[in-house]
């Protein structure tokens, strides 16, 4: 009896063989329907053509065998379970057969496995050999348990291998994948023809990734390049474009506040300005004039590099609401950040300075109560603070406009709450780690976006320099020379997590501490880092910045925006613990006055990354190599940026398709979606994890 054909939305449950207690397993890997069961892809594939008969198998060389992963299948011919004389670990170890020969597969401290084991079970193991005391092993295989050799559908030549879920073995996944296929309606085509014309469809897709045919091409099907893996890459790429582009459209439908602007307005902007802007500032802040005053929700990134003069943009964008009756608020990811830009904020601001006001968690009560009563009364036309903004007691008399420095270290909910606040205030988020537009997109949604790709004039390029641990004299006889010129210097040791102890030789801030001082034992020396009090730290700060401590030591509390101009070198601990971006930024702290600065990096590993770093002082090309080396989600140091969760999508591989999905998108929205593409876009928000940006 054939069945009937199966829409992708049915039930697992339809599947044979797939009693309660598997059922649960997939429904608690949310995997619902037989979709959800086609999206979960195999991990890997087994080319059956480099199974290596045991026979087969021999000696390179004289002691490490075979340095590549070796896949063999053979059945258990004998299993032991013992003890290690030396170390008392257990030891588990299968005698693997195939009639070609024989080998060892041994596994320490996983005495379990002599129970999941047992003697006749036909095993696909793979890992690599070394020469044991009898010969060639595999030692800690990975391996799967296969049945007999006619259910496996060996016919074919690859492979596919599922991670285990519970009860359901790989073996079982894979089952229930084919018969998923086998009996899965052809879904309609969601995709506009501009990019499925070039695509398999849907259910040919699954058929190649789930049951590869034999001319398929290895390399792309471990890459995750393949056309089928494409195909489903350009579905979740495309919803995700679409729930930005419809996220705008809604955005540019609301109501902005408009911000009025005048010649008077523009000749009291001139006056806080204390030297030329540079040709990317003014157009920057054209754009965001422009988004001012054209009566819609500004929602606009302003990137640029450490040092090309975000602040001041900026702070003229908030010049243009408070000198318009409205209010402005910065808010920066610290209280020393914070502090930083108050103070240039009140240089810029002259005799208006009295209209800023300062909002930090450290405040004590009655401070407090000030801060935040002129916050409600519309006297604090300026206000600066961090995340205590968020806070419930806060309310604001006309805000209008919130400029976020640094968004990515705030979450999606906190900025949600500030919205609330104040009716729909015009968004500023400023970066300074650049990124490219597609990835901008996928962080912070429906953005527009300025660049700030030029520096102000008379920057000296900084002198950078690579030392290993051994040579770490050349750097302190660096630093000798710039304090004896009556310079400052920034030393900056990695924060070291307690799990960490032990397992790594680090030198941690205390013992970096004691070397300084004997190595500048007259020198002041301030120390800070993130447990420190808020009040002592702005005092730490405090002297270093006046100029009373000459070198400063910290964690990475510095990293963004502190502003000592006579800070002519940073020495970084331990350079290799830190991202290229992040490095970057510290490089930014020094370069900041007239005379000539250094940085120099310690570190005994990753010569070749971070000699990127050396090269180059181009933060786009330094970000953009971090990124192909981290991938997105580390390089933001965050998953709770709101990075959606993509299964087969990679931001940075797939940025053309992207670009296309994007393009895509707009047009579909122009044509309007059909009842059928909404209700599928409702359902991949969900499944990729979009639903802050629809
Ligand atoms: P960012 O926040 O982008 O890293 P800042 O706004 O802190 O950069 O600016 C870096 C330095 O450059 C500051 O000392 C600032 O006073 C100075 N600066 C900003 N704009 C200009 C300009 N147009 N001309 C000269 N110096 C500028
Ligand atoms: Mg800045």
């Amino acid at each position: 009896m054939s069945l009937a054909p199966l829409p992708l939305s049915s039930k697992v449950t339809v599947l044979r063989g797939l009693g309660p207690a598997r059922a649960a397993a997939l429904q608690e890997a949310g995997i619902d329907s037989l979709r959800d069961l086609l999206w979960s892809l195999p991990y890997r594939y087994v080319d059956r053509g480099s199974l290596r008969p045991l026979g087969s198998l021999e000696m390179r060389g004289f002691e490490a065998a075979d340095p590549g992963l070796v896949t063999v299948l053979g059945t258990v011919r004998d299993l032991r379970q013992s003890t290690t004389r030396v170390q008392r670990m257990a030891l588990t170890e299968a005698l693997l057969d195939d009639g070609t020969g024989t080998l060892r597969l041994i596994w320490f401290n996983q005495p379990y496995l002599a129970r999941a084991l047992k003697v006749g079970d036909r095993v696909l193991a793979f890992g690599s050999l070394f020469v044991g005391r009898h010969g060639l092993e595999m030692r800690g295989p990975q391996f799967e348990q296969m049945g007999r050799e006619e259910d496996i559908g060996w016919v074919r030549r690859y492979l596919p291998l599922y991670r285990k879920l519970g009860p359901l073995t790989g073996r079982v996944r894979q089952k229930l994948a084919q018969e998923a296929l086998g009996r899965a309606h052809p879904p309609e085509e969601w995709l506009p023809l501009e990019l499925s014309r070039d695509l398999p469809e849907p259910l040919a897709a699954f058929r190649l990734l789930h049951d590869p045919p034999d001319d398929s091409d290895p390399a792309l099907l471990e890459s995750g390049d393949s056309p089928a893996h494409q195909r489903l890459a350009a579905e979740e790429l495309f919803a995700f474009s679409l729930g930005v582009a419809l996220r705008r459209a809604g955005r540019l439908k609301r109501h902005g506040l408009v911000v009025p602007t005048s010649p008077e307005l523009r000749e009291r902007l001139r006056s806080f300005l204390p030297f030329r802007l540079t040709g990317a500032q003014r157009r920057a802040f054209k754009d965001i004039v422009a988004d001012l005053t054209s009566g819609r929700v500004m929602n606009r990134l302003l990137q640029g590099d450490v040092g090309s003069g975000k602040t001041l943009v900026a702070l003229l964008s908030m010049a243009m609401v408070a000198e318009t009756g409205g209010q402005g608020a910065l808010l920066v990811p610290t209280e020393v950040l914070a502090r930083q830009h108050a103070a240039s904020f009140r240089r810029y601001l002259g005799d208006q300075a009295d209209s800023l006001q300062l909002l930090l968690g450290g405040m004590k009560a009655g401070e407090k109560r000030a801060a935040l009563a002129r916050i409600a009364s519309g006297e604090a036309r300026y206000v600066i603070g961090t995340h205590a903004l968020f806070q419930e007691a806060v309310a604001f008399h006309r805000l209008q406009l919130v400029v976020v420095d640094e968004q990515h270290r705030f979450g999606v909910k906190q900025r949600e709450a500030l919205k609330e606040k104040g009716g729909d205030p015009h968004w500023l988020v400023m970066s300074a780690t650049p990124i490219p537009r597609s990835l901008a997109l996928a962080v912070f949604g429906d953005l527009d976006q300025s660049v700030l790709d030029e520096l102000p004039p008379g920057r000296q390029p900084i002198t950078t320099k690579l030392h290993k641990p051994d040579a770490a004299e050349r750097a302190w006889e660096q630093v000798r020379r710039e304090l004896a010129e009556g310079r400052q210097a920034f030393v900056v040791s990695p924060s070291i997590d307690p799990s960490d102890e032990g397992k790594v030789q680090l030198r941690d801030i205390q013992a970096m501490e004691a070397l300084l001082r004997s190595i500048f034992p007259d020198e002041g020396i301030e120390v800070v880092h993130g447990r420190l009090k808020a009040d002592e730290m702005a005092a730490r700060m405090g002297r270093f910045v006046a100029g009373g401590a000459k070198i400063l030591l910290a964690t990475t509390v510095i990293e963004v925006g502190v502003d000592v101009p006579n800070a002519t070198v940073m020495v970084v601990d331990h350079a290799e613990r830190f991202g290229l971006s992040q490095l970057h930024q510290l490089r930014g702290r020094v370069g900041r006055g007239a005379h000539r600065s250094h940085f120099l990096m310690i570190s005994g590993s990753e010569t070749e990354r971070l000699q990127t770093l050396v090269e180059t002082q181009d933060g786009f090309r330094i970000a953009q190599r971090d990124l192909e080396l981290r991938g997105p989600g580390e390089f933001f140091g965050v998953r709770q940026a709101g990075l959606p969760q993509f299964q087969v999508a990679d931001l940075v591989r797939d940025r053309h398709l992207l670009a296309r999905c994007r393009e895509a998108a707009d047009r579909t929205l122009t044509l309007g979606l059909s009842e059928a593409q909404a209700a599928w876009l409702k359902r991949e928000q969900v499944r990729l994890r979009l639903a802050e940006i629809s």
